[in-house]
């Protein structure tokens, strides 16, 4: 591992943040099995982020990996997720984005499955912790897109939409993804997106 384009200790505690946040994850149950990614962009540009496979709530340092900008493994051999993808497209569309979060909980899952290319939330407190919510008044559009074990396509489908998103998008039958300046935004915001989307599925129980 180079660390020499950056300051050092950067990368160890990029990892570190990446360890805490998958078992932050785990205690909420939004990473079964081995689901779910997580990622923090480097200062020099590369990423720091879980290799493919292994239980993000039991991680440790050699569950982390870094890649380049495009999602290369810097170090030959380091096998990425798939939807590391994804991680990078996010990072290309937002300079300001330092930290991308990906689980499959249960509220996104079913929610996606019963239809919709888009979710609505509003008249939620918890909504303002999205940028430019001011109120709970606002509405919090939260855009679904079909799976695709293709995730260069998928991908193309997400673009054209993700300027317009201000709490993620989700994956039908799969999950969401969720980003921050940095690590504890993005967990904030993650939190948020997943309490809105638990009480959705409980207000939808009850009818
Ligand atoms: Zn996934």
């Amino acid at each position: 591992m180079d660390e020499t384009a950056f300051p050092a200790g950067a990368y160890c505690h990029a990892v570190d943040r990446i360890i805490a946040a998958g078992r932050r994850m785990d205690r909420f149950g939004w990473v079964p099995a081995t689901a779910g990614n997580i990622s923090i962009r480097l200062p020099d540009g590369t990423l720091a982020i879980t290799r493919s496979g292994g239980h993000k709530g039991l991680l440790g340092v050699d569950g982390v990996i870094r890649v380049d900008a495009t999602g290369r493994p810097c170090t030959p051999g380091d096998r990425p997720s798939a939807e590391t993808l994804l991680h990078c497209q996010i990072y290309a569309h937002d300079a300001t984005a330092g930290a991308v979060l990906h689980g499959h909980s249960v509220a996104s899952t079913v929610l996606s499955m019963a239809g919709g290319d888009a979710l609505a939330l509003e008249g939620y407190e918890v909504q303002k912790v999205f940028a430019g919510q001011d109120t709970h008044a606002a509405r919090v559009h939260v855009p679904i897109f079909d799976n695709d074990q293709d995730i260069a396509r998928l991908s193309h489908v997400v673009a054209p939409h993700l300027a317009g998103m201000c709490a993620g998008y989700i994956i039908r039958g799969h999950g969401v993804y969720v980003w921050g300046a940095d690590m504890d935004v993005a967990l904030a915001r993650l939190e948020g997106l997943e309490f809105l989307l638990a009480c959705e599925l409980e207000r939808r129980k009850a009818r």
